[in-house]
C-alpha cells in the first residue's frame, strides 16, 4: 500500500473540500470484486480526496 500524503493548501490553512462527484471504486479480493461508492472532492487548489458518499 502506497500512503497518499495530502499536500498542505496553497490557499488556505486547510482544504475546502468541495463535492464533485460520485466514483466507483473496486477491490479484487481474490476471486470477488467489491464495489464502493465514494465521493470525490476537490479543493479550489486542485487537490481532490476521496471521502464518503455524497451526503
Ligand atoms: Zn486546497
Amino acid at each position: 500500500m502506497t500512503t497518499n500524503k495530502p499536500r498542505p493548501c496553497t490557499l488556505g490553512k486547510r482544504h475546502s473540500w468541495q463535492y464533485q462527484q460520485d466514483v466507483k471504486i473496486t477491490r479484487v479480493n481474490g476471486r470477488s470484486a467489491q464495489i464502493s461508492l465514494r465521493g470525490l472532492y476537490q479543493c479550489e487548489c486542485g487537490a481532490k480526496k476521496y471521502g464518503g458518499p455524497s451526503p
